[in-house]
């Protein structure tokens, strides 16, 4: 989805009209209508306030161009509703709610959660198979590699 109908899909849903929506994120009308049309995209400001009002990430709203995945524990945050909320609302589209909670994370190492992972999400495998995997895959995290 573009942008405008993201935004259009967003008002929508919501049970808003463009007056309204203008009025919460402190534009005129006519920018609601120029970004519906696609006339114009909302600015940055206006994108992360949109994001932390409505819980839609910035990446959702430009369309998708980057497939998010937390950056802790490897899950794909396909859904907007899974991405880390920090304490002031904004969307912390680095990590998962999980792993990152009331502005804390929730593992300090990343042993504890290849520990975790290994021993609740392993499928066919043993615990020292899915050890070795989610090592493997979370070593290449940003999280882990700063
Ligand atoms: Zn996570």
């Amino acid at each position: 989805m573009t942008t405008s109908e993201v935004l259009k899909r967003i008002r929508e849903s919501s049970g808003l009209t463009q007056d309204e929506m203008a009025e919460k994120l402190f534009v005129t009308r006519q920018a609601i209508s120029r970004w519906e049309n696609g006339e114009t995209i909302p600015n940055t400001e206006s994108l992360k306030l949109i994001s932390k009002v409505f819980g839609v990430s910035v990446n959702t709203l430009l369309g998708s161009p980057r497939r998010l995945v937390c950056q802790m524990c490897g899950m794909p945050l396909d859904d907007d509703g899974n991405i880390c909320r920090e304490p002031d609302g904004e969307l912390n589209e680095e990590y998962c709610k999980w792993c990152r909670s009331g502005g804390e994370f929730m593992y300090k190492s990343l042993d504890d959660v290849v520990d975790y992972l290994a021993e609740h999400v392993r499928g066919e495998f043993t615990v020292e198979q899915a050890r070795e995997f989610y090592f493997g895959e979370l070593s290449k995290l940003n999280h882990w590699n700063k």
